[in-house]
Protein backbone atom coordinates (compact mmCIF):
# COMPACT_ATOMS: atom_id res chain seq x y z
CA UNK A 1 0.00 0.00 0.00
CA UNK A 2 0.94 3.37 -0.30
CA UNK A 3 1.33 6.25 2.04
CA UNK A 4 -0.85 8.94 2.13
CA UNK A 5 0.54 12.27 0.58
CA UNK A 6 1.29 13.81 3.61
CA UNK A 7 3.10 11.08 5.02
CA UNK A 8 5.57 11.14 2.67
CA UNK A 9 6.17 14.86 2.64
CA UNK A 10 6.73 14.72 6.58
CA UNK A 11 8.89 11.73 6.35
CA UNK A 12 10.83 13.05 4.03
CA UNK A 13 11.25 16.48 6.10
CA UNK A 14 11.78 14.83 9.41
CA UNK A 15 14.67 12.90 8.71
CA UNK A 16 16.61 15.72 6.97
CA UNK A 17 15.09 17.98 9.65
CA UNK A 18 15.93 16.17 13.02
CA UNK A 19 19.34 15.05 12.14
CA UNK A 20 20.96 16.85 14.74
CA UNK A 21 18.10 15.32 17.47
CA UNK A 22 17.77 12.17 15.78
CA UNK A 23 17.68 9.76 19.45
CA UNK A 24 14.21 11.33 20.05
CA UNK A 25 13.02 8.60 18.01
CA UNK A 26 13.26 6.55 20.96
CA UNK A 27 11.48 8.63 22.83
CA UNK A 28 8.34 8.57 20.71
CA UNK A 29 8.57 4.72 19.76
CA UNK A 30 8.57 4.18 24.38
CA UNK A 31 5.84 7.10 24.63
CA UNK A 32 3.49 5.16 22.16
CA UNK A 33 4.46 1.85 24.02
CA UNK A 34 3.54 3.32 27.65
CA UNK A 35 -0.06 4.89 25.87
CA UNK A 36 -0.41 1.71 24.64
CA UNK A 37 -0.49 -0.38 27.89
CA UNK A 38 -2.54 2.70 29.40
CA UNK A 39 -5.36 2.09 26.97
CA UNK A 40 -5.31 -1.73 27.79
CA UNK A 41 -5.07 -1.03 31.27
CA UNK A 42 -8.28 1.33 30.88
CA UNK A 43 -10.54 -1.13 28.47
CA UNK A 44 -9.74 -3.94 30.60
CA UNK A 45 -11.52 -2.21 33.54
CA UNK A 46 -14.94 -2.71 31.80
CA UNK A 47 -14.21 -5.99 30.77
CA UNK A 48 -12.35 -8.64 32.48
CA UNK A 49 -11.85 -10.66 29.05
CA UNK A 50 -8.53 -8.49 28.11
CA UNK A 51 -7.19 -8.27 32.03
CA UNK A 52 -5.11 -11.93 32.17
CA UNK A 53 -2.95 -10.43 35.03
CA UNK A 54 0.43 -10.03 32.88
CA UNK A 55 2.45 -6.94 34.10
CA UNK A 56 1.93 -4.18 31.82
CA UNK A 57 5.75 -3.04 30.40
CA UNK A 58 7.92 -2.24 27.83
CA UNK A 59 10.96 -3.90 26.63
CA UNK A 60 13.75 -2.64 25.03
CA UNK A 61 16.37 -5.18 23.40
CA UNK A 62 19.39 -4.45 20.50
CA UNK A 63 21.02 -7.30 18.89
CA UNK A 64 24.58 -5.28 17.56
CA UNK A 65 25.37 -8.21 14.85
CA UNK A 66 21.73 -8.10 12.95
CA UNK A 67 22.07 -4.20 13.68
CA UNK A 68 18.67 -3.74 15.30
CA UNK A 69 16.78 -2.35 18.25
CA UNK A 70 13.32 -4.18 19.41
CA UNK A 71 10.60 -2.39 21.33
CA UNK A 72 8.01 -4.55 22.67
CA UNK A 73 4.70 -4.07 25.02
CA UNK A 74 1.95 -5.83 25.73
CA UNK A 75 -0.17 -3.17 25.85
CA UNK A 76 -3.49 -2.89 22.96
CA UNK A 77 -1.81 -4.02 19.91
CA UNK A 78 -3.55 -2.69 16.93
CA UNK A 79 -5.90 -5.12 14.48
CA UNK A 80 -5.30 -4.59 10.76
CA UNK A 81 -7.85 -1.25 10.26
CA UNK A 82 -5.53 0.40 12.80
CA UNK A 83 -2.38 -0.27 11.18
CA UNK A 84 -3.69 1.42 8.20
CA UNK A 85 -4.98 4.07 9.76
CA UNK A 86 -2.62 4.95 12.32
CA UNK A 87 0.54 3.95 10.54
CA UNK A 88 -0.05 4.76 6.64
CA UNK A 89 -2.14 8.40 7.46
CA UNK A 90 -1.84 11.38 9.49
CA UNK A 91 -5.20 11.26 11.25
CA UNK A 92 -4.35 14.96 12.61
CA UNK A 93 -6.34 17.72 11.85
CA UNK A 94 -4.53 20.59 9.92
CA UNK A 95 -2.35 18.23 8.69
CA UNK A 96 -2.15 20.43 5.03
CA UNK A 97 -1.91 23.83 6.64
CA UNK A 98 0.98 22.49 8.68
CA UNK A 99 3.32 21.22 5.90
CA UNK A 100 2.57 24.18 3.64
CA UNK A 101 3.62 26.50 6.90
CA UNK A 102 7.18 24.84 6.24
CA UNK A 103 9.84 27.24 5.19
CA UNK A 104 12.98 25.02 4.48
CA UNK A 105 15.05 26.27 6.91
CA UNK A 106 15.86 23.32 8.93
CA UNK A 107 16.29 25.04 11.66
CA UNK A 108 12.91 26.59 11.86
CA UNK A 109 11.25 23.34 10.24
CA UNK A 110 12.79 21.24 13.30
CA UNK A 111 11.41 23.85 15.59
CA UNK A 112 7.55 23.68 13.76
CA UNK A 113 8.13 19.62 12.88
CA UNK A 114 8.43 19.35 17.11
CA UNK A 115 5.23 21.41 17.58
CA UNK A 116 3.06 18.78 15.31
CA UNK A 117 4.58 15.89 17.13
CA UNK A 118 6.27 13.00 14.53
CA UNK A 119 5.49 9.99 16.76
CA UNK A 120 6.31 6.67 14.81
CA UNK A 121 7.61 8.39 11.62
CA UNK A 122 10.69 9.55 13.53
CA UNK A 123 12.14 5.96 13.29
CA UNK A 124 13.01 6.27 9.94
CA UNK A 125 15.58 8.87 11.32
CA UNK A 126 17.93 6.14 12.19
CA UNK A 127 16.21 3.38 10.27
CA UNK A 128 16.75 1.56 6.38
CA UNK A 129 13.50 -0.69 7.11
CA UNK A 130 10.75 -1.03 10.47
CA UNK A 131 8.45 -3.98 10.89
CA UNK A 132 6.18 -4.03 12.94
CA UNK A 133 4.03 -6.97 14.49
CA UNK A 134 0.80 -6.60 16.45
CA UNK A 135 -2.08 -7.79 17.98
CA UNK A 136 -4.89 -6.46 19.28
CA UNK A 137 -6.23 -7.35 22.34
CA UNK A 138 -9.47 -9.34 22.27
CA UNK A 139 -8.48 -10.98 18.77
CA UNK A 140 -7.33 -14.07 18.13
CA UNK A 141 -3.78 -15.27 17.34
CA UNK A 142 -4.36 -15.54 13.90
CA UNK A 143 -5.62 -11.81 13.67
CA UNK A 144 -1.98 -10.31 14.47
CA UNK A 145 -0.19 -8.16 11.78
CA UNK A 146 3.07 -7.72 10.10
CA UNK A 147 3.67 -3.74 9.06
CA UNK A 148 6.69 -3.36 6.82
CA UNK A 149 7.90 -0.33 5.15
CA UNK A 150 11.48 1.34 4.24
CA UNK A 151 9.83 4.61 4.51
CA UNK A 152 10.18 5.37 1.14
CA UNK A 153 6.43 5.87 -0.32
CA UNK A 154 5.14 2.40 0.59
CA UNK A 155 4.65 -0.28 3.03
CA UNK A 156 3.64 -3.71 2.98
CA UNK A 157 1.30 -5.40 5.34
CA UNK A 158 0.21 -9.05 5.76
CA UNK A 159 -1.79 -11.00 8.44
CA UNK A 160 0.44 -13.49 10.45
CA UNK A 161 -0.11 -15.78 13.50
CA UNK A 162 1.04 -13.85 16.59
CA UNK A 163 0.87 -15.41 20.29
CA UNK A 164 0.59 -12.56 22.48
CA UNK A 165 -1.15 -9.52 22.48
CA UNK A 166 0.11 -5.84 22.05
CA UNK A 167 3.08 -5.08 19.80
CA UNK A 168 6.75 -5.31 18.73
CA UNK A 169 9.07 -2.92 16.61
CA UNK A 170 11.57 -3.43 15.01
CA UNK A 171 14.46 -0.69 13.47
CA UNK A 172 16.97 -2.05 11.24
CA UNK A 173 19.26 0.41 11.77
CA UNK A 174 21.13 2.40 8.99
CA UNK A 175 24.54 1.31 8.65
CA UNK A 176 25.68 4.73 9.96
CA UNK A 177 23.52 4.61 12.84
CA UNK A 178 24.66 1.16 14.40
CA UNK A 179 25.74 3.28 17.65
CA UNK A 180 22.40 3.14 18.99
CA UNK A 181 22.26 -0.94 18.57
CA UNK A 182 24.37 -0.89 21.82
CA UNK A 183 22.38 -1.48 25.09
CA UNK A 184 24.31 1.35 27.24
CA UNK A 185 23.54 4.05 24.48
CA UNK A 186 20.16 2.44 24.63
CA UNK A 187 19.45 2.76 28.55
CA UNK A 188 20.88 6.07 28.95
CA UNK A 189 18.75 7.84 26.92
CA UNK A 190 15.33 5.48 28.40
CA UNK A 191 16.94 7.24 31.60
CA UNK A 192 16.90 10.72 29.89
CA UNK A 193 13.67 10.48 28.31
CA UNK A 194 11.61 7.90 29.55
CA UNK A 195 12.04 7.79 33.38
CA UNK A 196 9.01 9.46 34.56
CA UNK A 197 6.68 7.15 32.24
CA UNK A 198 4.68 5.35 34.32
CA UNK A 199 4.96 1.85 33.01
CA UNK A 200 8.16 -0.48 33.49
CA UNK A 201 10.72 0.16 30.47
CA UNK A 202 12.76 -3.38 30.42
CA UNK A 203 16.03 -4.30 29.24
CA UNK A 204 17.80 -7.68 29.98
CA UNK A 205 20.12 -7.80 32.36
CA UNK A 206 23.59 -7.78 31.86
CA UNK A 207 24.97 -11.06 32.21
CA UNK A 208 27.74 -11.69 34.27
CA UNK A 209 31.00 -12.26 32.37
CA UNK A 210 31.65 -15.98 34.61
CA UNK A 211 28.80 -17.62 33.74
CA UNK A 212 29.19 -20.63 32.12
CA UNK A 213 27.71 -21.56 28.71
CA UNK A 214 25.32 -24.05 30.28
CA UNK A 215 24.02 -21.71 32.79
CA UNK A 216 23.23 -19.54 30.36
CA UNK A 217 20.75 -21.98 28.56
CA UNK A 218 19.04 -23.15 31.37
CA UNK A 219 17.35 -19.52 33.05
CA UNK A 220 15.02 -17.49 30.74
CA UNK A 221 16.26 -14.06 30.42
CA UNK A 222 16.13 -11.72 33.06
CA UNK A 223 13.97 -7.98 32.55
CA UNK A 224 15.06 -5.85 34.74
CA UNK A 225 13.46 -2.20 35.38
CA UNK A 226 15.41 1.02 33.50
CA UNK A 227 12.74 3.51 34.40
CA UNK A 228 11.58 4.48 37.98
CA UNK A 229 8.00 3.56 36.64
CA UNK A 230 6.25 5.88 38.98
CA UNK A 231 4.05 8.40 37.70
CA UNK A 232 6.03 11.81 38.09
CA UNK A 233 3.10 13.39 39.62
CA UNK A 234 2.71 11.36 42.67
CA UNK A 235 5.95 12.10 43.67
CA UNK A 236 6.73 14.84 46.53
CA UNK A 237 7.49 17.99 44.57
CA UNK A 238 10.95 18.45 46.13
CA UNK A 239 12.38 15.06 44.53
CA UNK A 240 12.02 16.41 41.38
CA UNK A 241 14.00 18.03 38.58
CA UNK A 242 13.58 20.43 35.96
CA UNK A 243 14.64 17.89 33.96
CA UNK A 244 11.91 15.75 35.21
CA UNK A 245 9.15 18.00 34.67
CA UNK A 246 10.42 18.79 31.39
CA UNK A 247 10.83 15.04 29.98
CA UNK A 248 7.02 14.65 30.88
CA UNK A 249 6.02 17.94 29.59
CA UNK A 250 7.66 16.31 26.09
CA UNK A 251 5.81 13.03 26.95
CA UNK A 252 2.45 14.43 27.13
CA UNK A 253 2.35 17.75 24.88
CA UNK A 254 4.22 15.95 21.82
CA UNK A 255 6.13 19.15 22.15
CA UNK A 256 9.77 19.32 21.45
CA UNK A 257 11.19 22.22 23.36
CA UNK A 258 10.73 23.05 27.42
CA UNK A 259 7.79 24.36 29.07
CA UNK A 260 8.02 28.11 29.99
CA UNK A 261 6.59 27.03 33.48
CA UNK A 262 4.25 24.68 35.57
CA UNK A 263 2.72 24.42 38.58
CA UNK A 264 2.06 20.96 40.10
CA UNK A 265 -0.03 20.77 43.31
CA UNK A 266 -1.74 18.23 45.09
CA UNK A 267 -4.89 19.46 46.87
CA UNK A 268 -6.66 17.22 49.50
CA UNK A 269 -9.92 17.58 51.41
CA UNK A 270 -12.72 18.02 50.39
CA UNK A 271 -11.66 17.18 46.94
CA UNK A 272 -8.62 14.93 46.49
CA UNK A 273 -6.84 15.34 43.17
CA UNK A 274 -3.35 16.47 42.00
CA UNK A 275 -2.88 18.33 39.13
CA UNK A 276 0.55 19.20 36.89
CA UNK A 277 -0.31 22.25 34.57
CA UNK A 278 2.26 23.40 31.75
CA UNK A 279 2.20 26.96 30.26
CA UNK A 280 4.26 25.93 26.80
CA UNK A 281 6.55 28.29 25.39
CA UNK A 282 5.26 28.18 21.61
CA UNK A 283 2.34 28.22 20.63
CA UNK A 284 0.72 24.65 18.50
CA UNK A 285 0.42 25.58 14.90
CA UNK A 286 -3.67 24.51 15.37
CA UNK A 287 -3.92 27.16 17.92
CA UNK A 288 -6.94 28.76 16.51
CA UNK A 289 -8.04 25.42 15.52
CA UNK A 290 -10.69 25.73 18.61
CA UNK A 291 -12.21 22.35 18.29
CA UNK A 292 -8.78 20.66 18.18
CA UNK A 293 -6.37 21.84 21.03
CA UNK A 294 -6.98 20.52 24.22
CA UNK A 295 -3.77 19.61 26.10
CA UNK A 296 -5.14 17.69 29.44
CA UNK A 297 -5.01 14.23 30.25
CA UNK A 298 -7.26 12.85 32.89
CA UNK A 299 -6.49 10.12 35.35
CA UNK A 300 -8.11 8.75 37.71
CA UNK A 301 -6.16 7.19 40.34
CA UNK A 302 -2.95 6.93 38.71
CA UNK A 303 -5.23 5.28 35.84
CA UNK A 304 -5.06 6.79 32.41
CA UNK A 305 -8.57 7.63 31.47
CA UNK A 306 -8.64 9.94 28.48
CA UNK A 307 -6.97 12.60 26.50
CA UNK A 308 -7.80 16.02 25.31
CA UNK A 309 -10.57 16.66 28.67
CA UNK A 310 -12.52 19.46 27.92
CA UNK A 311 -14.33 19.91 30.90
CA UNK A 312 -11.58 21.03 33.69
CA UNK A 313 -10.42 24.07 31.57
CA UNK A 314 -11.99 27.01 29.56
CA UNK A 315 -11.40 27.32 25.90
CA UNK A 316 -9.08 30.93 26.60
CA UNK A 317 -6.81 28.72 28.10
CA UNK A 318 -6.64 25.94 25.62
CA UNK A 319 -2.75 26.35 25.44
CA UNK A 320 -2.44 24.70 28.67
CA UNK A 321 -0.83 21.12 28.89
CA UNK A 322 -0.80 18.99 31.98
CA UNK A 323 -2.51 16.17 33.92
CA UNK A 324 -4.90 15.78 36.38
CA UNK A 325 -5.40 12.88 38.76
CA UNK A 326 -8.89 12.80 40.68
CA UNK A 327 -9.53 10.29 43.40
CA UNK A 328 -13.16 11.18 43.20
CA UNK A 329 -13.92 10.20 40.19
CA UNK A 330 -15.17 6.31 38.97
CA UNK A 331 -12.69 4.47 37.26
CA UNK A 332 -15.66 4.32 34.50
CA UNK A 333 -15.86 8.32 33.90
CA UNK A 334 -17.10 8.93 30.50
CA UNK A 335 -17.21 12.19 28.91
CA UNK A 336 -20.89 12.63 29.76
CA UNK A 337 -20.15 12.47 33.37
CA UNK A 338 -18.00 14.53 33.33
CA UNK A 339 -20.08 17.34 31.84
CA UNK A 340 -22.33 16.94 34.85
CA UNK A 341 -20.58 16.00 37.66
CA UNK A 342 -20.21 18.75 40.31
CA UNK A 343 -16.95 18.06 41.83
CA UNK A 344 -15.44 18.62 38.07
CA UNK A 345 -16.82 22.05 38.34
CA UNK A 346 -14.95 22.57 41.16
CA UNK A 347 -11.63 20.90 39.97
CA UNK A 348 -12.12 23.33 37.08
CA UNK A 349 -12.67 26.42 39.38
CA UNK A 350 -9.31 25.64 41.19
CA UNK A 351 -7.54 25.13 37.90
CA UNK A 352 -8.50 28.08 36.30
CA UNK A 353 -7.38 30.32 39.39
CA UNK A 354 -3.93 28.04 39.50
CA UNK A 355 -2.92 28.74 35.82
CA UNK A 356 -4.01 32.66 36.30
CA UNK A 357 -2.41 32.74 39.48
CA UNK A 358 1.04 30.99 37.69
CA UNK A 359 0.61 33.66 35.01
CA UNK A 360 0.75 36.55 37.33
CA UNK A 361 3.52 35.11 38.90
CA UNK A 362 5.42 34.58 36.20
CA UNK A 363 4.19 38.32 34.91
CA UNK A 364 5.36 39.38 38.15
CA UNK A 365 8.87 37.74 38.31
CA UNK A 366 10.06 37.00 34.78
CA UNK A 367 8.30 40.08 33.03
CA UNK A 368 10.82 38.94 29.68
CA UNK A 369 9.27 35.30 29.99
CA UNK A 370 5.56 36.94 30.19
CA UNK A 371 6.48 39.39 26.85
CA UNK A 372 7.39 36.18 24.93
CA UNK A 373 3.93 34.07 26.41
CA UNK A 374 2.15 37.34 25.44
CA UNK A 375 3.31 37.14 21.94
CA UNK A 376 2.53 33.40 21.54
CA UNK A 377 -0.79 33.30 23.37
CA UNK A 378 -2.14 36.62 24.35
CA UNK A 379 -5.25 36.78 21.69
CA UNK A 380 -6.06 33.96 22.78
CA UNK A 381 -6.45 34.83 26.69
CA UNK A 382 -8.05 38.00 25.38
CA UNK A 383 -10.95 35.63 24.72
CA UNK A 384 -11.33 35.72 28.35
CA UNK A 385 -13.25 38.23 29.68
CA UNK A 386 -16.10 36.97 27.25
CA UNK A 387 -16.00 33.36 28.26
CA UNK A 388 -15.16 33.81 32.14
CA UNK A 389 -16.71 36.83 33.51
CA UNK A 390 -16.18 35.62 37.27
CA UNK A 391 -12.47 35.68 36.61
CA UNK A 392 -12.56 39.64 34.34
CA UNK A 393 -10.66 40.95 36.83
CA UNK A 394 -7.45 38.65 36.93
CA UNK A 395 -7.47 38.21 33.55
CA UNK A 396 -7.40 41.76 32.70
CA UNK A 397 -4.49 42.20 35.22
CA UNK A 398 -2.68 39.72 32.33
CA UNK A 399 -3.66 41.75 29.31
CA UNK A 400 -1.45 43.87 27.39
CA UNK A 401 -1.66 46.51 25.09
CA UNK A 402 0.41 48.76 22.52
CA UNK A 403 -0.23 52.41 23.60
CA UNK A 404 0.25 55.80 22.23
CA UNK A 405 3.16 56.06 25.31
CA UNK A 406 5.81 54.67 23.29
CA UNK A 407 3.94 54.47 19.79
CA UNK A 408 5.23 51.18 19.38
CA UNK A 409 3.43 48.35 17.90
CA UNK A 410 4.76 45.81 20.89
CA UNK A 411 1.88 44.77 23.23
CA UNK A 412 4.19 45.28 26.83
CA UNK A 413 1.58 47.67 28.42
CA UNK A 414 -0.43 46.48 31.31
CA UNK A 415 -3.52 48.30 32.54
CA UNK A 416 -1.74 48.86 35.96
CA UNK A 417 1.19 50.47 33.96
CA UNK A 418 -1.39 53.06 31.93
CA UNK A 419 -3.24 53.88 35.55
CA UNK A 420 0.37 54.60 36.85
CA UNK A 421 0.59 56.80 34.50
CA UNK A 422 -2.74 58.91 34.17
CA UNK A 423 -3.08 62.54 34.82
CA UNK A 424 -4.22 64.32 37.58
CA UNK A 425 -8.09 64.24 37.11
CA UNK A 426 -8.37 61.39 34.17
CA UNK A 427 -10.72 59.09 35.42
CA UNK A 428 -11.11 57.07 32.26
CA UNK A 429 -8.87 54.39 30.72
CA UNK A 430 -8.61 55.70 27.19
CA UNK A 431 -8.53 53.58 23.56
CA UNK A 432 -9.12 53.83 20.05
CA UNK A 433 -9.63 50.78 17.85
CA UNK A 434 -8.74 50.51 14.00
CA UNK A 435 -7.67 47.68 11.46
CA UNK A 436 -3.82 47.88 12.04
CA UNK A 437 -1.71 49.43 14.52
CA UNK A 438 -0.40 52.39 12.07
CA UNK A 439 -4.51 53.40 11.69
CA UNK A 440 -4.84 53.57 15.48
CA UNK A 441 -2.11 55.25 15.58
CA UNK A 442 -2.20 57.99 12.96
CA UNK A 443 -5.62 58.11 14.02
CA UNK A 444 -7.09 62.23 14.43
CA UNK A 445 -8.99 61.23 17.38
CA UNK A 446 -6.17 60.72 19.16
CA UNK A 447 -5.06 64.85 18.50
CA UNK A 448 -6.49 66.16 21.60
CA UNK A 449 -4.66 63.31 23.66
CA UNK A 450 -1.45 64.36 22.46
CA UNK A 451 -2.07 67.59 22.65
CA UNK A 452 -3.26 66.97 26.63
CA UNK A 453 -0.60 64.20 27.04
CA UNK A 454 -2.58 61.81 27.83
CA UNK A 455 -1.80 57.83 27.15
CA UNK A 456 -4.56 56.01 24.57
CA UNK A 457 -4.31 52.07 24.14
CA UNK A 458 -3.55 51.47 20.88
CA UNK A 459 -5.78 48.53 19.60
CA UNK A 460 -5.82 46.97 16.92
CA UNK A 461 -6.12 42.78 16.83
CA UNK A 462 -9.55 41.61 15.40
CA UNK A 463 -10.94 40.49 18.99
CA UNK A 464 -9.76 44.06 20.46
CA UNK A 465 -13.10 45.52 20.04
CA UNK A 466 -15.19 42.53 21.11
CA UNK A 467 -12.74 42.06 24.36
CA UNK A 468 -13.92 45.63 25.33
CA UNK A 469 -17.37 45.39 24.75
CA UNK A 470 -16.83 42.98 27.76
CA UNK A 471 -13.62 44.56 30.23
CA UNK A 472 -16.16 47.77 30.18
CA UNK A 473 -13.74 48.46 33.46
CA UNK A 474 -10.48 47.79 34.98
CA UNK A 475 -9.74 48.81 38.77
CA UNK A 476 -12.94 51.03 39.38
CA UNK A 477 -12.08 53.01 35.80
CA UNK A 478 -14.24 52.69 32.95
CA UNK A 479 -12.43 52.05 29.51
CA UNK A 480 -13.75 54.47 26.80
CA UNK A 481 -13.38 54.24 23.22
CA UNK A 482 -12.33 58.21 21.93
CA UNK A 483 -13.90 57.67 18.79
CA UNK A 484 -17.12 57.45 20.16
CA UNK A 485 -19.71 60.23 20.72
CA UNK A 486 -19.40 63.15 23.26
CA UNK A 487 -15.97 62.69 24.32
CA UNK A 488 -15.88 64.13 28.23
CA UNK A 489 -12.18 64.22 29.55
CA UNK A 490 -13.56 65.29 32.92
CA UNK A 491 -11.63 67.02 34.89
CA UNK A 492 -8.91 67.39 32.43
CA UNK A 493 -10.87 69.95 30.57
CA UNK A 494 -10.06 73.15 32.07
CA UNK A 495 -14.18 75.47 32.23
CA UNK A 496 -12.58 77.74 30.09
CA UNK A 497 -12.43 75.00 27.37
CA UNK A 498 -15.57 73.55 28.36
CA UNK A 499 -17.08 77.39 28.17
CA UNK A 500 -15.15 77.93 24.49
CA UNK A 501 -16.74 74.68 23.04
CA UNK A 502 -20.66 75.89 24.07
CA UNK A 503 -19.77 79.35 22.82
CA UNK A 504 -18.36 78.16 19.69
CA UNK A 505 -21.17 75.73 19.06
CA UNK A 506 -23.48 78.77 19.29
CA UNK A 507 -21.53 81.19 17.13
CA UNK A 508 -21.16 78.24 13.72
CA UNK A 509 -25.10 77.31 14.69
CA UNK A 510 -25.50 78.62 10.84
CA UNK A 511 -22.70 76.42 9.48
CA UNK A 512 -23.59 73.17 11.88
CA UNK A 513 -27.10 73.13 10.19
CA UNK A 514 -25.88 73.42 7.05
CA UNK A 515 -22.71 70.97 6.82
CA UNK A 516 -25.82 68.32 8.52
CA UNK A 517 -28.10 69.22 5.62
CA UNK A 518 -25.18 68.75 3.12
CA UNK A 519 -24.84 64.74 4.87
CA UNK A 520 -28.03 63.96 6.02
CA UNK A 521 -28.54 60.45 4.84
CA UNK A 522 -25.01 60.17 6.37
CA UNK A 523 -24.77 61.42 9.44
CA UNK A 524 -27.08 61.89 13.20
CA UNK A 525 -25.75 65.03 13.99
CA UNK A 526 -22.73 67.64 13.01
CA UNK A 527 -20.85 69.16 15.81
CA UNK A 528 -18.17 71.37 16.74
CA UNK A 529 -15.50 69.81 18.95
CA UNK A 530 -12.63 70.05 20.78
CA UNK A 531 -10.72 67.10 20.12
CA UNK A 532 -9.59 67.82 16.68
CA UNK A 533 -5.97 69.91 16.96
CA UNK A 534 -4.42 69.57 13.35
CA UNK A 535 -7.67 67.70 11.00
CA UNK A 536 -10.55 69.98 10.37
CA UNK A 537 -12.99 66.75 10.49
CA UNK A 538 -13.75 63.15 11.63
CA UNK A 539 -16.45 61.23 12.53
CA UNK A 540 -17.11 59.57 15.49
CA UNK A 541 -19.19 56.72 16.36
CA UNK A 542 -22.81 57.10 18.59
CA UNK A 543 -22.81 56.09 21.98
CA UNK A 544 -24.83 53.16 21.46
CA UNK A 545 -24.02 51.98 18.49
CA UNK A 546 -21.90 49.09 17.16
CA UNK A 547 -18.04 49.89 16.88
CA UNK A 548 -16.61 50.60 13.54
CA UNK A 549 -14.10 47.46 13.87
CA UNK A 550 -17.04 45.51 14.88
CA UNK A 551 -19.31 46.40 12.17
CA UNK A 552 -17.32 45.26 9.44
CA UNK A 553 -16.58 41.61 11.10
CA UNK A 554 -20.42 41.43 11.19
CA UNK A 555 -20.47 42.54 7.71
CA UNK A 556 -17.87 39.99 6.84
CA UNK A 557 -19.61 37.20 8.50
CA UNK A 558 -23.10 38.43 6.06
CA UNK A 559 -24.92 39.79 9.02
P1 LIG B 1 0.52 9.88 18.45
O1 LIG B 1 1.23 9.07 19.48
O2 LIG B 1 0.74 11.34 18.63
O3 LIG B 1 -0.91 9.51 18.28
P2 LIG B 1 2.22 8.44 16.65
O4 LIG B 1 2.70 8.68 15.27
O5 LIG B 1 3.28 8.31 17.69
O6 LIG B 1 1.22 9.59 17.03
O7 LIG B 1 1.36 7.13 16.67
C1 LIG B 1 0.24 7.02 15.82
C2 LIG B 1 -0.74 6.04 16.33
O8 LIG B 1 -0.31 4.70 16.12
C3 LIG B 1 -1.02 6.12 17.82
O9 LIG B 1 -1.99 7.10 18.11
C4 LIG B 1 -1.54 4.71 18.12
O10 LIG B 1 -2.93 4.63 17.82
C5 LIG B 1 -0.78 3.86 17.14
N1 LIG B 1 0.35 3.22 17.77
C6 LIG B 1 1.64 3.58 17.66
N2 LIG B 1 2.44 2.76 18.39
C7 LIG B 1 1.63 1.86 18.99
C8 LIG B 1 1.82 0.75 19.88
N3 LIG B 1 3.04 0.41 20.32
N4 LIG B 1 0.72 0.05 20.27
C9 LIG B 1 -0.50 0.39 19.84
N5 LIG B 1 -0.75 1.42 19.01
C10 LIG B 1 0.29 2.15 18.59
MG1 LIG C 1 3.21 8.98 19.76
Amino acid sequence: MSFQTEVKQLLHLMIHSLYSNKEIFLRELVSNASDACDKLRFQALKDDALADGQELRVRISADKEANTITIEDNGIGMSRDDVINNLGTIAKSGTAEFLQSLTGDERKDSQLIGQFGVGFYSSFIVAKAVDVYTRKAGLPAAEGVHWHSAGEGEFDIEPIEKEDTGTRIVLHLKAEESEFADTWRLRNLIKKYSDHISVPVQMLQEAPAQESEEDKEETAPDWENVNSAKALWTRPKSEISDEEYQELYHHISHDFGDPLTWSHNKVEGKLDYTSLLYIPKKAPFDLWNRDRVRGLKLYVNRVFIMDDVEQFLPLYLRFVKGIVDSNDLPLNVSREILQSDSTIESIKTAMVKRVLDMLDKLAKKKPDEYQGFWEEFGQVLKEGPAEDFANKEKIAKLLRFATSHTGDAKQDVSLADYIGRMKDGQEKIYYVCADNHQTAKNSPHLEVFRKKGIEVLLLSDRIDEWLMGYLQEFDGKALVDVARGGLDLGDIDTEEEKQAQEKANDEHKDLLERVKSLFADEVEDVRMTHRLVESPACVVVGDNDMGAQMRRIMEAAGQ
